[in-house]
């Protein structure tokens, strides 16, 4: 299978890339073309592991320029669509580069797939796109109604993508899936963000009443789900995928101060987010049931696991740290 693979510098695409071409079966991928702007969170030596497997290739380009995707994405027998503006606090203080890649970019790839006849089009999706939900969990036919920016383009991206499919007749699979957590999450994130801040000594900064809720997702699970989808989701069709460990805010950041061995005196209580949704929560039920799927990582191995991962790679993320967020 050669699969196109955009934002594949990224946390979640370079994990799948990784995992793709370092698995023991990695001669059933031997080809995988990344193509990824390289934006301020896209990181190259996430994909130092595989770059000499010579299945790989790195395009840099931007995915809303139909040129120079029409030069690269011919004779792919499938896209895996990661490349996304993603950071929620980002897109409060300015939506424009969220609607310009999250939309207009998808809506060039799209195109390009079509014009070139690419057999499968996985659009990766979150579940933001649904909004908040106070009690259950959300179907794969619940209504969309993002609040934040980002989630909106996010929606707006996973609609479009879905319309691909029913306008054009395009072979397209949206997963939508619930938080990641994992190795080289780009430290603005909630977890690498407060790992390396309690590291560094430096106190962290808590949203309101710490009560919003989230589904936890490590990222090896997410990849696996993404493959699934890939190999046997049903044409037109959306799939969950989540973690199954809800948590608040709070008690995630219980934890991390447990494993950092710090306590609640380095938390500082800082105004909510605008618009923070209260909680997310997926019903798997479909992707359990069609496509055998069920997370693998328990909560507290891998929060452990990307912790120590954090403690001792201080080389990946302090210039990131230092380029990219403010301190
Ligand atoms: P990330 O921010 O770590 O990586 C995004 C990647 O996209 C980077 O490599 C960046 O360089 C690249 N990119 C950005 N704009 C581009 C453009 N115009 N052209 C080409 N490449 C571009 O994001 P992530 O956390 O790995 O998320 C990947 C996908 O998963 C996104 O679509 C995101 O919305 C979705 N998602 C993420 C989470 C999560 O918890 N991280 C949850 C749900 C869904």
């Amino acid at each position: 299978m050669r699969l196109f693979v955009t934002g594949g510098a990224g946390f979640i695409g370079s994990a799948f890339v990784r995992s793709l071409l370092s698995a023991p079966d990695a001669t059933e991928h031997p080809h995988i073309t990344v193509f990824d702007k390289l934006t301020y969170c896209g990181v190259a030596a996430n994909l130092a592991p595989i770059a000499a497997h010579p299945g790989y290739t790195f395009v840099r380009g931007d995915i809303c320029d139909a040129n120079t995707i029409d030069d690269v994405i011919a004779g792919h027998d499938a896209v895996v669509h990661f490349a996304a503006e993603s950071h929620v606090d980002r897109s409060i203080k300015g939506a424009r580069p969220f609607v310009v890649t999250n939309v207009v970019g998808t809506q060039v790839l799209l195109n390009a797939a079509m014009r070139h006849r690419i057999g499968r089009f996985l659009h990766v999706s979150t579940d933001e796109v649904y909004g908040s939900i106070a009690t259950g969990s959300w179907t794969e036919d619940s209504p969309l109604a993002p609040n934040s920016p980002y989630a909106a383009s996010k929606a707006g991206s996973d609609l479009l993508a879905l319309a691909y499919h029913r306008t054009h007749g395009m072979d397209v699979v949206v997963t939508r899936c619930s938080n990641n957590y994992g190795p080289y999450q780009f430290p603005e994130k909630v977890i690498p963000l407060f790992t390396t801040h309690l590291l560094e000594g430096k106190r962290v900064p808590l949203y309101g009443d710490g009560r919003n809720a989230r589904d936890w997702l490590h990222v090896s699970d997410h990849c696996r789900g993404i493959e699934l989808v890939l190999r046997g989701g049903r044409a037109g069709e959306v799939y969950h995928i989540g973690g199954g460990t809800e948590l608040t805010n709070a008690e995630l950041t219980g934890l991390l101060l447990e494993a950092t061995g710090t306590g609640w005196e380095m938390v500082d209580r800082v105004p909510d987010r605008k618009g923070h949704d209260l909680r997310y929560s997926l019903d798997i039920t479909k992707i359990a049931e069609e496509l055998g799927y069920t997370p693998q990582v328990g909560f507290a191995q891998g929060l452990a696991d990307t912790v120590a991962w954090y403690r001792n790679n201080r080389h990946w993320w302090e210039p990131l740290k230092a380029k990219a967020v403010p301190a």
